[in-house]
């Protein structure tokens, strides 16, 4: 049974009793990633079970440093996410509303020390959004039961997608594993009921007294970032200037966005130089902004209230786009194994990869003597964060061009992105080598050079990432050594290409060909 299923069978076979459940001292909302107070449903339900019981609103976040660890979550997203909890922190508490925050030694702990606090507040009514990994999937279908035999009710919905994962299928009840035909769907969907996109009410303040009943929990400090995912103090001032915090920050970047890049997004989208996409995928990630908040955002933009599959339009494209997200956990939701380091497709299981270390190291240092794929692996260290287009080019690049196995990319990228989230990185790497749902077919490789050509003909990008080649004009850019600009690269120190495309092609055709026909 997938863990979905389980879920919701818990939720559905418990309704009535947890309905039944009454009382209280006060209401939990259990923020997971989820932090913000606007157009969040779990959130809106609990302010609202509480104003209606006439008691306190908690806030609560509870964190085992293991998750850090078991989510190969990257330092500065640790960082992004506990300054985020301080800025919510300091928002609740001016409605009244204490966050408490406690990092739980053991992952497994966790659900027991959620009722511990239930018990020891007085508090029968827990709300929260729903996680969709297998482990929070199967853990919030444990705590649902197990809530409930301790007289509390759990309650865990739907939010953190447009549309729920799982929902959408073809018209024979089957799966759907092809992006184009369930993007149709999707924008049906929406279009159907127009109530998908509606915003959900921000918490008021709490009744006069629940400062002073709560006063050692407004008082309590977030904690720090465990010792193996915090950052240098350099980094951590950088990243600070870089990625501001907050849900008016995301609010900001958002509107922005949409009063002056949306409209080109369809023709720019893919260029990595300078600033055409939002840049808010780490806030759709830490969930300071919710993914129906940009997506109705963008249609009123418009005056639309539905999406279409119009790819000659920047709002639709850009909302397309946002469907991706949504697309992916679906996947994760319906095929729960990706989560367990296969390949979507057995049959990709049986590639002869390399695991030379070598070339790992230029790949992440970026040092393979491509200029593109050096700039991108040259931004994330920098910034934390990459461009679609060049994501896809890095990682055709190890999965296609070295024969690296392309868990080791994903691990990886997940280890070092601001905006880290399995389903969509997984979904990407499995897209970029070929082994994922709806995959680019096994023999189109990208060729470094010509991506290069193509999406950044000026290098103006590689010019900003790759300083050895500030100077070289013109096309040589794209291949300093082969096109005239040796005695540059030479001088700089910037290194030759560490494989031929054309060698490296041939021995990925022969490689993807042997192992697919293997099964
Ligand atoms: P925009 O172009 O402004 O798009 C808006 C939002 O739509 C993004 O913020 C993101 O939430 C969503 N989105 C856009 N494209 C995609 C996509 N292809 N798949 C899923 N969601 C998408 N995105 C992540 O959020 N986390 C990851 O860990 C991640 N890993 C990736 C790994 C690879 C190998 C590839 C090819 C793509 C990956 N992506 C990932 C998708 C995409 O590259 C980023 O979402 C995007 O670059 C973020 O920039 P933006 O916010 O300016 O995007």
């Amino acid at each position: 049974e997938r863990p979905i299923t389980t879920l919701s069978k818990a939720i559905t076979e418990t309704q009535a009793a947890r309905d039944a459940v009454d009382g209280g001292d006060a209401v939990i909302h259990w923020f997971k990633s989820d932090l913000r107070l606007r157009d969040n449903k779990g959130l809106s339900l609990a302010a609202e079970k509480a104003r209606v019981k006439g008691v306190p609103l908690i806030c609560l976040y509870l964190v085992s440093p293991q998750d850090f660890v078991a989510h190969l979550t990257a330092p500065v997203r640790v960082d992004f996410v506990l300054r985020n909890l301080a800025d919510l922190k300091r928002r609740l508490a001016e409605l009244d509303v204490p966050l408490y925050v406690e990092s739980v030694a053991k992952r497994r702990h966790l659900p027991g020390r959620l009722i511990e606090l239930c018990e020891s507040w007085g508090v029968k009514h827990v709300f929260c959004n729903m996680e969709y990994e297998v482990d929070e999937l199967r853990r919030e279908a444990k705590l649902t039961r197990a809530c409930l035999e301790r007289g509390i009710s759990f309650t865990v919905v739907h939010d953190t997608y447009v549309v729920e994962p799982g929902k959408l299928t073809t018209n024979a009840g089957g799966q759907m594993s092809v992006y184009s035909p369930w993007h149709r769907k999707w924008c049906k969907y929406i279009a159907d009921h127009p109530g998908s996109l509606n915003e959900y009410e921000a918490p008021g303040t709490n009744p006069v007294g629940a400062r002073e009943k709560y006063k050692t929990l407004f008082d309590q400090p977030i904690p720090e970032a465990p010792e193996e995912k915090s950052l240098g103090k350099d980094e951590k001032e950088r990243y600070e200037r870089m990625w501001p915090v907050g849900e008016a920050e995301a609010h900001g970047r958002l509107q922005k966005f949409i009063l002056e890049r949306i409209k080109a997004y369809h023709t720019n989208r893919n260029l990595p130089a300078g600033d055409h996409t939002s840049s808010l995928s780490a806030h759709l990630a830490a969930g300071t902004l919710a993914a129906r908040t940009v997506v109705r955002e963008a249609l009123n933009a418009v005056g639309k209230k539905a999406p279409t599959d119009d790819r000659q339009n920047g709002h639709m494209m850009w909302v397309g786009e946002v469907a991706w997200r949504d697309f992916y956990k679906h996947v994760l939701c319906g095929w729960p194994y990706i989560c367990m380091s296969v390949a979507f497709k057995p049959e990709y299981n049986n590639i002869e990869w390399e695991y030379n270390d070598e070339h790992f190291r230029a790949w992440e240092e970026g040092r393979t003597g491509y200029p593109l794929i050096d700039a991108a692996m040259r931004q994330v260290h920098h910034m934390a964060y990459m461009h679609n287009r060049v994501r896809m080019c890095v990682a055709s690049f190890l999965a296609k061009d070295l024969m690296i196995d392309w868990r080791m990319g994903e691990r990886w990228f997940m280890e070092h992105l601001i905006d880290g989230d399995f389903a969509s990185n997984n979904g990407g790497w499995g897209f970029s080598a070929s082994c994922g749902v709806d995959p680019q077919p096994y023999f189109r490789i990208f060729n470094p050079i010509l991506q290069s050509e193509k999406f950044d003909e000026q290098g103006d990008y590689i010019r900003k990432w790759v300083p050895e080649l500030r100077e070289v004009k013109g096309k040589a850019i794209h291949d300093p050594y082969g096109r005239g600009a040796e005695a540059i690269a030479r001088k700089n120190g910037y290194p030759r290409m560490i494989v031929n495309h054309k060698e490296a092609r041939e021995r990925c055709l022969a490689r993807y060909k042997a192992g697919i026909g293997r099964s």
